[in-house]
């Protein structure tokens, strides 16, 4: 068994038995990168059993959701994305206007923000979203984007370690 499915094994409640089709529809979702709509996992499950309905999707990504494996965000497009949470810290989004990209990024600095916020108020977060829309730097000059390698990688990696140490810290579960 990989470990992907040992994780959603965890997050099962005791004595509620296995669904394999919920079961497809989850390591499908596991498999992918960056934010799916529904319609596009329902392409993606379709290509691997076609007897599996949309709404069956649906039903899943929405247990999903609850059980912590995926997110649900909002890109202002008038629809969901979903992202998985396994193994994939809590980060934020900059959207492209233009061309419907989105870039991740992470930052220490607006989650100790959130949560000197909430604690300020006695406010127990469970999610914060933080999305900045505009222009991405392609779109704005015309040049491909410079490829996310060397220097960002590293912040990124940097940010991602200091991040996990503050949510250990705060006994906070995202
Ligand atoms: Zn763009
Ligand atoms: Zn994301």
């Amino acid at each position: 068994m990989d470990s992907s499915s040992a994780y959603v094994d965890s997050l099962r409640p005791a004595g509620s038995k296995r669904s394999s089709k919920r079961d497809l529809i989850v390591n499908v979702f596991l498999r992918q990168e960056g934010h799916l709509t529904a319609d596009e996992l329902v392409e993606l499950i379709r290509r691997e059993d076609q007897r599996i309905s949309r709404a069956t999707v649906y039903r899943t990504l929405q247990w999903m959701v609850e059980a912590g494996i995926a997110r649900k965000v909002d890109f202002g497009e008038g629809r969901f994305r979903f992202e998985h949470s396994y193994r994939h810290p809590r980060h934020f989004h900059l959207i492209c206007k233009e061309c419907n990209r989105s870039f991740e990024f992470l930052s220490s600095d607006i989650e100790a923000l959130v949560e000197e916020v909430a604690a300020a108020r006695g406010f127990a977060p469970r999610q914060s979203v933080l999305q900045i829309h505009g222009t991405c730097e392609a779109c704005q000059t015309g040049r491909p984007q410079v490829t996310d390698e060397g220097v960002p990688e590293l912040l990124f990696a940097r940010d991602a370690l200091r991040i996990a140490i503050a949510t250990e810290r705060s006994g906070l579960d995202f």
